[in-house]
């Protein structure tokens, strides 16, 4: 009977979120969602360290099993396949709510499919979160700003965003996920936390997701052509992942709503990021000249001081340490890869 722990958990442990152990004679418990996907598997590792229970739903779109199969046999983590476009009935104390394509090539991959992944997920998680009294905290985007006029972007700027464009139905949906989570806030008293996500690498990522490090650490460990989209002058902030989970888990446990932005402010133009990959991976590597894509925002820069004062929060990997952290993953990936074609 979880409903009056939940009562309970309201009055005694919401004020930090973390129902403290002991009172109700259990460790807290989790909801990942988007656990099997590259940022999600980081978090759930973290979690299942400090000690707690941890609730995977997945519905294996983009993420892979191989991201948890480690914590297979531990009796703290559970993996639920499920599509959080469904309704599902469970009782956790806090819900990280990461189900979502996160690569442009994925997202478009089913616009609708994304669409209704960002509004009806969002808006079961956050039904779930009511009825249980549990924080939840989704993570948005540096989308939401689209193609910017202010630069660097603080959580001020409304942003500049095409509605009908090809990359709108994960950034409008990713406004609209906003929107539902301050509704169920100001009308429903769910304890929320808002997260804008800037651009994130690292170990496990999919290989081909087409996103920009990924596809060019994988392109220089096979020695293809490093392909630069564009005139390749348009800028990202790059953040490795160690970083935002911290951000995420601080935020989670701190008293502020947000949103905040959870990026590294370091900016570089795609020839810059080309020139730190053949850096770190093969400096023979060489450069191919492709179309960009639709609606492309031409710069990307995070502006963190709400994160650092209210969270204390900065990210402490630059650019150079992080690349050299997946090149070892992808490595031997790519090597299995290629072992499974009989090459
Ligand atoms: P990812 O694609 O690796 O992970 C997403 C996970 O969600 C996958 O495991 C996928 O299978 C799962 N999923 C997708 N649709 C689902 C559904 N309908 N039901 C259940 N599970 C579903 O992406 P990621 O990079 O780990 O991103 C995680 C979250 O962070 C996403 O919400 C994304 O929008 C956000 N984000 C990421 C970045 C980044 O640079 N990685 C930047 C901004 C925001
Ligand atoms: N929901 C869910 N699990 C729960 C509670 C709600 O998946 O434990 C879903 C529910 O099916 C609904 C959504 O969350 O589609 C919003 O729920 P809410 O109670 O806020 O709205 P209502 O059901 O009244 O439309
Ligand atoms: N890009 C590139 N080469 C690639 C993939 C992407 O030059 O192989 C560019 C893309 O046009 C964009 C930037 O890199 O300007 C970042 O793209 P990504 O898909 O990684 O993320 P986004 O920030 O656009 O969501």
């Amino acid at each position: 009977n979880f409903l009056p722990r939940s009562g309970l958990n309201r009055l005694a442990g919401s004020r930090t979120g973390r129902v403290p152990v002991g009172i109700y004679g259990r460790r807290p418990r989790i909801v990942v969602t988007g656990g099997a996907g590259f940022v999600g598997s980081h978090l759930v590792d973290k979690l299942i360290a400090r000690g707690d229970d941890v609730i995977v739903i997945d519905n294996f779109f983009t993420g892979r099993k191989e991201n948890l199969v480690h914590l297979f046999g531990n009796p703290r983590f559970e993996l639920i396949r499920h599509d959080v476009v469904e309704p599902i009935l469970l009782e956790v104390d806090q819900i990280y709510h990461l189900a979502c394509p996160a690569s442009p090539v994925h997202y478009k991959y089913n616009p609708v499919k994304t669409i209704k992944t960002n509004v009806m997920g969002t808006l079961n998680m956050l039904g779930l979160a009511k009825r249980i009294g549990a924080r939840f905290l989704l993570t948005s985007t540096s989308e939401v700003y689209g193609d910017p006029l202010e630069h660097p972007q603080k959580e001020t700027y409304w942003g500049n965003v095409n509605p009908i464009g090809e990359r709108s139905c994960y950034d409008e949906g990713k406004r609209t996920a906003e929107t539902l989570a301050m509704d169920y806030h100001r009308g429903a008293g769910v304890e929320v936390r808002i997260a804008r996500i800037f651009n994130t690498y690292g170990p496990r990522m999919c290989l081909d997701d087409g996103r920009v490090v990924s596809n060019f650490v994988a392109q220089a460990i096979r020695k293809q052509p490093l392909t630069v989209y564009g005139d390749g002058k348009q800028t990202r902030s790059f953040q490795y992942v160690s970083d935002l989970v911290n951000g995420l888990v601080a935020l989670m446990e701190g008293e502020h709503v947000g949103p905040f932005n959870l990026g590294n402010p370091g900016e570089f133009t795609m020839l810059e990021l080309a020139e730190v990959v053949k850096e770190t991976i093969d400096s023979s590597a060489t450069i191919e000249y492709k179309p960009n894509t639709a609606d492309d925002p031409h710069m990307r820069k995070p502006d963190i001081s709400k994160a650092k004062e209210l969270l204390n929060w900065e990210p402490k990997v630059p650019l150079r340490e992080g690349l050299p952290l997946m090149v070892n993953d992808f490595r031997n990936r790519i090597l299995n890869e290629d072992e499974g074609k009989g090459m």
